[in-house]
C-alpha cells in the first residue's frame, strides 16, 4: 500500500511507533525511525535489519526547527522524497493538579504539541514543494473525555486534534492531508508492566473486551497514509474498542 513512499515516524523506537514502522515497511515504504537518543534508535534499527537499506534512523530535538529541518533534509537526500510524517512521540503523566509543576506541564506540551507543530512545519515545506504528502498525528481517547488526573496529557491531546483539523484546512490546497488516530488503552510497555488483574479489569470495561494491540493502531495509520484515504483529511479516527473511560 505504500510502495515508493518515504515515511518518518517520531517515537518509532518502541510501542505504537515501532508497530507503525514495521507495518509501513511491510507495505513497501522506506521508513525513518526518529527517536530521542541515538542508542535507542540503533537498537530499533538492529531489530529491523531484515529491511536493509529501506530503514534509516534520526534523533533531532523535535522542538528545534533547525535540527528537525536538517534531519528531514537528510531524509529527502537519502530517499528522494518525504511523503508521510507520523507525529507519534508522546509522554503522559497522571500527576494531580495540586502537585503539578509548570515545568512538568511544559514538558508534556513541548513534546506532545510543540514538536507536532515543528515537525509538521518542516515536513509541509518539503511536501508542498514535491506536490503533496500526508501528516498523521497520534491523539488519544483522552482527547474526548479528559482524565481524572494528569490534566496536561489530555490538554495536549485536545491540542493535537485542534492542530490536525486546522492544518488539514490550511494545507489542503497544497495536497497535504492531515489526520489523527486516537488510540484507547494499547498494550505497549506501559500496559505490559501492569498486573494481569488490572489489565483484566480495564479490558472488562471495554465493549470489545480487550485492550488494543499496537498493530490495531498501526493499521489505522496504514490506511490514513495510503491512497485508499485520498479524500480523508481533518479526521480523528478512534481506535479504542468503543471504550469510554
Ligand atoms: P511509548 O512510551 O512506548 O513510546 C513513546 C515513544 O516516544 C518512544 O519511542 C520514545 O522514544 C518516544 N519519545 C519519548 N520522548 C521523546 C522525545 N523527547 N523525543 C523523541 N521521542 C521521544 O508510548 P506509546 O504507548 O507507544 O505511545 C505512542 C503515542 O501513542 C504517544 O503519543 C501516546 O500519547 C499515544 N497513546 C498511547 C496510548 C497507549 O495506551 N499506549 C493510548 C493513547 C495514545
Amino acid at each position: 500500500m505504500l510502495k515508493n513512499k518515504t515515511a518518518v515516524v517520531t517515537g518509532g523506537t518502541r510501542g505504537i511507533g515501532f508497530a507503525i514502522v514495521k507495518t509501513y515497511l511491510d507495505n513497501g515504504a522506506n521508513v525513518v525511525v526518529a527517536g530521542s537518543r541515538q542508542e535507542t534508535v540503533d537498537k530499533a534499527l538492529a531489530r529491523l535489519a531484515e529491511y536493509g537499506g529501506r530503514v534509516m534512523g534520526i534523533c533531532p530535538d523535535l522542538c528545534d526547527p533547525e535540527a528537525v529541518g536538517a534531519a528531514f533534509a537528510s531524509v529527502k537526500e537519502k530517499f528522494g522524497s518525504l511523503d508521510i510524517l507520523v507525529n507519534n512521540a508522546g509522554v503522559s503523566s497522571r500527576t494531580s493538579l495540586y502537585d503539578y509543576t509548570v515545568d512538568e506541564f511544559s514538558k508534556i506540551m513541548d513534546l506532545n504539541v510543540t514538536a507536532v507543530f515543528v515537525c509538521a512545519q518542516a515536513a509541509a515545506r518539503i511536501m508542498k514543494e514535491q506536490g503533496g504528502g500526508v501528516i498523521l498525528n497520534t491523539s488519544s481517547m483522552v482527547s474526548r473525555y479528559g482524565q481524572p488526573a494528569g490534566c496536561g496529557y489530555p490538554t495536549s491531546k485536545f491540542a493535537v486534534n485542534g492542530l490536525t483539523t486546522s492544518l488539514a484546512r490550511e494545507l489542503a490546497k497544497d495536497q497535504i492531508r492531515v489526520n489523527a488516530v486516537a488510540p484507547g488503552v494499547t498494550a505497549t510497555d506501559m500496559v505490559a508492566a501492569l498486573p494481569k488483574e488490572m489489565v483484566d479489569r480495564i479490558s472488562a470495561g471495554i465493549p470489545l473486551g480487550r485492550v488494543g494491540q499496537p498493530e490495531d493502531v498501526a493499521n489505522a495509520f496504514l490506511y490514513l497514509a495510503s491512497d485508499q484515504a485520498s479524500y480523508v483529511t481533518g479526521a480523528v479516527i478512534n481506535v479504542d474498542g468503543a471504550a469510554m473511560t
